[in-house]
């Protein structure tokens, strides 16, 4: 195979592969961390990295300067816990009582959100002779997870006063930091800042999700949260190219067959796409089982040879179709990118979630887990996860103290 565009053999031995550039993650953490300036950095990998793979993109992120680590259940915690990371994560969401021991044996950072959960973390920490941080959440005004200002105080002072237990953080989450009116962004932090008045004991008070850190640094505090954008996207197009963040999830496939179609033959499943012209079509193993969304069928593209080639027929689950009739020498194993760039030519996710109707974070979530992911620094695969081969084992672990943090 003699592609310009083949990469050097990164995909080798893949039918469909995401590639993940470190240096990129790196490069965005070191942006959001400056704009939060003095505040802490708190990386948000929920759902396994927004799809980019949780071990590989938390190790990338510490040693490139985050602070700690959030997820939003006590299993995303185990699992980062168990490819040896150290630094402070914490369980933004709510742990079911029956996982105290758990989060205590694991070293993970809840979020409290009863005085009874309070109660066995304390139990379970003071058996093991240990002080658990916690943190508590109120709710703002996006009406979904946290107690209200009045009970949020009531119970933050009551955690404060169990042995085997450390009010270390309050927090709150913004409903429309990506909207263009900051009207409600604005309340929600002055009632967020009320509440922290009447704890002052608190050392780490924490707002700012990657909209608000954008668009209202001001909300930084004493630690950000960001999520979409250490991975380089931006939460609403408005606020594109308001820091300059790479993306760093590429999505990757090859040339398996090519046909050629006379006028009105048709492809896939329902032939909903017919040739109106005798037409060349490239068959891609990557489908909706892989995470590419089935509503890009007749509808998205693909990059070839540096070029756009419209998605044609229904998506399958393993496969698509492309027409690849004004591309020339397009050849079998050639490399397909349905997310990223190819030459000149990028299809960002946020395309590819327009297109959908959706926002990028679902079209990152969408990815699924038999899709290996490759890490790569300079050009080159320094790690990857799979299906079979588990997690990353050649991304360097900094450890908290490595760090000085
Ligand atoms: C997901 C999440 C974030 C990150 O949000 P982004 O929009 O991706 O920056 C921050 N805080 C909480 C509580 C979250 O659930």
């Amino acid at each position: 195979m003699t592609s310009s565009h083949q990469p050097e053999g990164l995909g080798d031995g893949h039918r469909t592969w995401v590639e993940v550039d470190l240096e990129a993650l790196a490069h965005n953490v070191r942006y959001l961390k400056a704009r939060g300036g003095r505040a802490q950095l708190l990386a948000v990998v929920k759902a396994n990295g927004y799809g980019h793979g949780a071990v590989g993109v938390s190790r990338a992120l510490l040693a490139a300067g985050a602070d700690r680590l959030g997820v939003i259940g006590v299993e995303e915690g185990e699992q980062l816990r168990r490819a040896g990371i150290t630094a402070p994560v914490l369980v933004m969401g709510y742990t079911p009582l029956s996982q105290a021991e758990k989060v205590v044996e694991l070293s993970l950072t809840p979020t409290v959100s009863s005085y009874q959960l309070g109660l066995a973390l304390a139990r379970a920490a003071a058996r093991r002779g240990r002080t658990l941080p916690v943190h508590v959440k109120v709710d703002t005004g996006l009406n979904r997870f946290g107690l209200p200002p009045r009970e949020a105080i009531a119970l933050a002072r009551a955690l404060a006063t169990l042995p085997g237990l450390r009010m270390e953080g309050l927090f709150s989450h913004f409903a429309c930091a990506d909207e263009e009116d900051q009207g409600y962004t604005q309340q929600q932090y002055r009632d967020f800042l009320a509440v922290a008045q009447q704890l002052p004991g608190v050392p780490i008070r924490h707002v700012a999700n990657t909209a608000a850190l954008l668009r209202l640094p001001e909300t930084a505090l004493d630690m950000v949260r960001p999520g979409i954008g250490l991975y380089g996207c931006y939460p609403a197009p408005q606020m594109a190219g308001c820091l300059p963040l790479r993306p760093a999830l590429s999505l990757k496939s090859r040339v398996a067959r090519l046909t050629a179609l006379a006028p009105g033959q048709g492809v896939s499943y329902g032939l909903t796409w017919r040739a109106s012209r005798p037409s060349l079509i490239a068959l891609v193993m990557c489908g909706y089982g892989d995470g590419l969304p089935r509503a890009l069928s007749n509808r998205g593209f693909v990059l070839i040879r540096g070029r756009r080639a419209p998605i044609v027929g229904r998506v399958c689950m393993d496969m698509c179709m492309v027409d690849v009739t004004d591309i020339t020498d397009v050849a079998v194993g050639d490399e397909v990118v349905l997310i990223g760039r190819q030459g000149d030519e990028v299809i960002s996710a946020e395309e590819v979630a327009a297109l959908c109707g959706t926002i990028s974070y679902e079209i990152f979530c969408g990815i699924t887990a038999r899709v290996p992911r490759l890490y790569l620094r300079g050009g080159y695969v320094v790690a990857q996860e799979s299906l079979t081969e588990g997690p990353p084992q050649g991304i360097p672990l900094a450890t908290h103290q490595e760090r000085g943090a």
